[in-house]
């Protein structure tokens, strides 16, 4: 049967070891010309862009049109940009990643899309910087939507019309490191494979009855079992 393999990008692809914070952090200092201490931390994941957009308006007490959120994603994204290609980048993909994705280009029955907040632009960034943006087809992004619980169906239709293949839910399974993956996965129905290389460990994860939780991907074998066998 084809399975349907739908990633989150941040904590579970990859680390920017801060740079994807500091660039939004950029950007409310561009546009609300106020100091990152102002802020109080962000709660950042699983969130979606829009979302934390969202929250820094109301923090900064500022009403927000659509267009304003815009403006401001886009300061975000310049400064995304240019925090990943400085020299002193220090982001990497997480143990296991690049394996994994080499492993399942092989495997004509996945078919590997991703479920993101992050809107398509800056998806489209990290993951290039990674060199790992080619392995996947289409999705959902934080872009289509603020609200993550939304995403699931737009990544499932979006992937059905590239790849011509109609899944079933019981074969889609989506692929994240934070409790809202979980709950994004049980929104539409698919399985939620949760792994515990973000800032949750894998036992606050399993406390909340994901299909399957890792630790991570360093066992390659297992990996591709559990997400194309099992
Ligand atoms: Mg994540």
């Amino acid at each position: 049967m084809p399975r349907l393999l739908l990633f989150d990008i941040d904590g579970t692809l990859i680390d920017s070891n801060g740079a994807g914070g500091a660039a939004i952090l950029d950007a409310a200092e561009e546009h609300f010309g106020i100091q990152r201490d102002a802020l109080p931390p962000l709660q950042l994941a699983g969130a979606t862009d829009p979302a934390i957009a969202m929250d820094i308006f109301q923090l900064v007490e500022r009403e927000h049109t659509p267009q304003e959120i815009t403006a401001f994603l886009d300061r975000y994204l310049a400064n995304l940009q240019r925090r990943l290609q400085a020299d002193n980048f220090s982001g990497y993909t997480l143990p296991g990643v690049m394996a994994l994705l080499e492993a399942l280009r092989t495997e004509s029955s996945a078919h590997l899309g991703l479920l993101t907040g992050n809107v398509r632009r800056g998806a489209v960034i990290k993951l290039s910087r990674h060199g790992i943006y080619e392995h996947f087809i289409d999705g959902g992004f934080g872009s289509d939507h603020h609200d993550r619980n939304q995403l699931g169906p737009v990544a499932l239709q979006r992937m059905q019309d590239a790849t011509g293949t109609r899944f079933d839910l019981a074969d889609v399974i989506v692929i994240g490191d934070t409790p809202k993956d979980i709950r994004c996965a049980e929104a539409f129905g698919a399985k939620c494979l949760a792994v515990a290389t973000g800032q949750y460990s894998a036992d606050e994860l399993r406390a909340l009855n994901p299909w399957r939780t890792v630790e991570s991907f360093a066992d390659l074998n297992a990996t591709v079992e559990l997400l194309l066998r099992d």
